[in-house]
């Protein structure tokens, strides 16, 4: 069978490997198992998300409510905007996707950095879009700014912080870099990981309303994968002018959101407690895995997010490292895929991270 020929150029998304995995190959319990792969909240869910969750159990045979109203209502809240500023989805992938269907073709250039979310190029693929990457592996603005003069796209991505490296812009940059793009280019600002950058340095904080209201063309996505502890339910928003949230929801499949991940994020957005204990942890941990990286040699980009990039010269190798790990049940993120000899780590509990550094150690010795 012959499918669209837009498939040949895509790669299939390695996403982080799964626990179940180690257990399988190596025997190595589950609960043995430390996964610093996916950029996950170490301390799990908010219990509170958790009840939730349960408790809307019975309610299996019922559609969810499409109109998401009482997220909505909480979201609308929380970030000072009106409801019909807001789309959510299944994970923010989903919203990204919608973008790339509502405002490119095969006609259509879409840029982004040399080194982002590797989702962006699989949806603008898809749909046979050209992909322009800047120079530098990550975000500068002016060089955005020269490939969008030369280019035209049709869509923008700015990854901020950035994954995988970690870097983030300056809320005020994007705004000066906002002011020179016509407002019939979309751009997306995927803030990911956008609450623990605002908790680190505030020059880093964006506020989506100030966006949206500035600037016509401009898409904020957020996810409950990441701080919110909650990869599992799949769920993410995005925000905007009315006109692009009208648009994006004409794309939106009916119930594209389960009644889980819907109460689960309902509850979670509201314990700012977890919020604010998994934000320090971020913040207290992060400074051990530089040091880290300092002692040994190792390059690093700093990080806004809650993971790092260390970087390596021959002979040290990311994919043998990784697979070192692997054997002994920690899973990390090789950045080989990326064309990079790097590997990714997620900020974990104070013990799990001890582990990495211990086993990351004895590799390092017998080297
Ligand atoms: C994890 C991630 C997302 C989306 O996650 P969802 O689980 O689909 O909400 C989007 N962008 C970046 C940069 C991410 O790292």
């Amino acid at each position: 069978m012959t499918f669209n020929a837009t498939l040949d150029s895509i790669k299939t998304y390695e996403a982080g490997l799964p626990i179940e995995l180690v257990v399988r190959e190596y025997g190595i319990s589950k609960d043995a198992v430390v996964k610093l792969a996916s950029n996950e909240n170490p301390l799990g869910a908010s219990k509170k998300a958790i009840e939730a969750i349960i408790k809307v159990a019975q309610d299996a045979h019922f559609y969810p409510d499409d109109s998401m109203y009482a997220l909505k209502e909480a979201l609308a809240k929380h970030f000072n905007v009106a409801k019909d500023t807001l789309i959510i989805g299944a994970g923010s992938d989903q919203i990204l996707e919608f973008c790339l269907h509502a405002k490119a073709n095969h006609t259509s250039k879409v840029l982004m950095a040399k080194t982002t979310f590797a989702m962006y190029e699989i949806y603008a693929k898809a749909i046979g879009a050209e992909i322009i990457r800047t120079p530098s592996p990550t975000h500068n603005l002016e060089e955005f700014l020269d490939a969008y003069s030369l280019h035209k796209p049709a869509i923008i991505f700015l990854c901020t912080p950035n994954n995988p490296l970690g870097e983030c812009l300056d809320a005020k940059e994007i705004f000066d870099f906002l002011r020179q793009i016509d407002s019939n280019c979309l751009v997306v600002i995927d803030g990911a990981y956008q609450e623990y950058a605002k908790a680190k340095d505030s020059n880093k904080a964006l506020d989506p309303k100030a966006l949206i209201h500035t600037f016509s063309n401009v898409i904020y996505t957020g996810t409950f994968s990441k701080v919110y502890g909650l990869g599992g339910m799949r769920i993410g928003y995005g925000i905007a002018n009315p006109t692009i949230i009208q648009a994006l929801a004409k794309l939106r499949p009916p119930f594209n959101v389960t009644t889980p991940s819907l109460a689960a994020a309902l509850a979670a957005l509201k314990d700012k407690a977890h919020l604010k204990k998994s934000i320090e942890n971020n913040l207290e941990q992060m400074p051990l895995f530089e040091n880290f990286a300092k002692e040994k040699g190792f390059k690093f980009t700093p990080s806004y997010a809650n993971f790092i990039a260390y970087y390596f010269n021959t002979p040290i190798n990311s994919t043998e490292i990784a697979e070192h790990l692997f054997k002994q049940g920690m899973i990390i993120r090789n950045l080989a895929s990326y064309g990079l000899n790097a590997i990714r780590i997620t900020i974990g509990t104070p013990k799990q991270n001890e582990k990495f550094f211990t086993l990351f150690n004895t590799y390092l010795k017998q080297k």
